[in-house]
């Protein structure tokens, strides 16, 4: 579904992306881990152009990033169609929710496939329903988001997301925004995207997360893939020292 080659990416005289390489086969989940400013992000972010990489090539379902060089020998998107393309082969949950504030629950999700993808409205809205429904929101089809919870407003944008049926799904620290009692909700509800066989793309701090659902686990270091492997090997006795050391930095 994924393959990213060989993405740099730097900021200035900061090099945030030194080379990362990532393949994702359908139905994987891959959790990324590191430490603030191992550039977690600007990879995610790179995946769907939202930042253009300095070098590298990128493929989702069966889309080519649009990346070529320009007269001064950078990379730009050089097809503005293709890119829009290949942002819907991708869905991201952020951090902050991001819901629209001026819609409802109903119309948050219903906003990219019907003005983006330009859908049909009866078939938008029964996906929508559905997906409401699935993520445990349908009473709150009218309410706006702040009068939602940080958790229920992270559920309203996990079903936002799926609206649009994305190849891949990219998380940004989920539910690092939220209380105890909403994270569990949330990965509850991330589980079972996982296991109903959807690819995604996690950068979270959730460990358990981490060992318990994702197929494969990359630790992510100055800019590097440091490590990667299943959890039973990351997790295990035979973790690269490095990742160890970021697991219990106390130790
Ligand atoms: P965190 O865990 O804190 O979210 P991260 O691993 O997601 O960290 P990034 O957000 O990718 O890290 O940032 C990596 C580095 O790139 C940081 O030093 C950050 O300041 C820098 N950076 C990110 N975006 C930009 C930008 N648009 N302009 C300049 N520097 C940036
Ligand atoms: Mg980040």
């Amino acid at each position: 579904v994924l393959t990213a080659t060989n993405i740099r990416k730097s900021f200035g005289d900061r090099e945030v992306l030194a080379g990362i390489s990532l393949e994702a086969r359908e139905g994987e989940v891959i959790s990324i881990l590191g430490g603030s400013g191992s550039g977690k992000s600007t990879f995610l972010r790179c995946l769907n152009l939202l930042e253009v990489p300095d070098e590298g090539q990128i493929a989702i379902g069966d889309v080519q990033a649009p990346l070529a060089r320009n007269r001064h020998g950078r990379l730009e998107v050089s097809d503005g169609r293709a890119a829009a393309r290949l942002r819907t082969q991708t869905a991201m949950v952020f951090q902050g929710f991001n819901l629209w504030p001026h819609l409802t629950v109903l119309q948050n999700v219903m906003e990219a496939p019907l003005r983006v993808h330009r859908r049909d409205r009866d078939e938008v809205l029964a996906t929508a329903r559905t997906l409401l429904e699935r993520v445990g929101m349908a009473g709150f089809h009218a309410a706006y988001p702040k009068r939602l919870s940080g958790g229920q407003q992270q559920r309203v944008a996990i079903a936002r997301a799926l609206a649009t049926n994305p190849k891949l799904v990219l998380f940004d620290e989920p539910t690092s925004a939220l209380d105890p009692e909403r994270v569990r909700e949330v990965l509850a509800l991330m589980r079972s995207l996982a296991e109903e066989g959807r690819t995604m793309i996690v950068v979270t701090h959730e460990m358990a997360f981490a060992r318990d659902v994702s197929s494969r686990v990359v630790h992510l270091m100055n800019g590097r893939v440091e490590s990667s492997g299943p959890p039973a090997q990351m997790f295990g006795p035979d973790a690269s020292p490095a990742f160890r050391a970021f697991l219990s930095p106390a130790a």
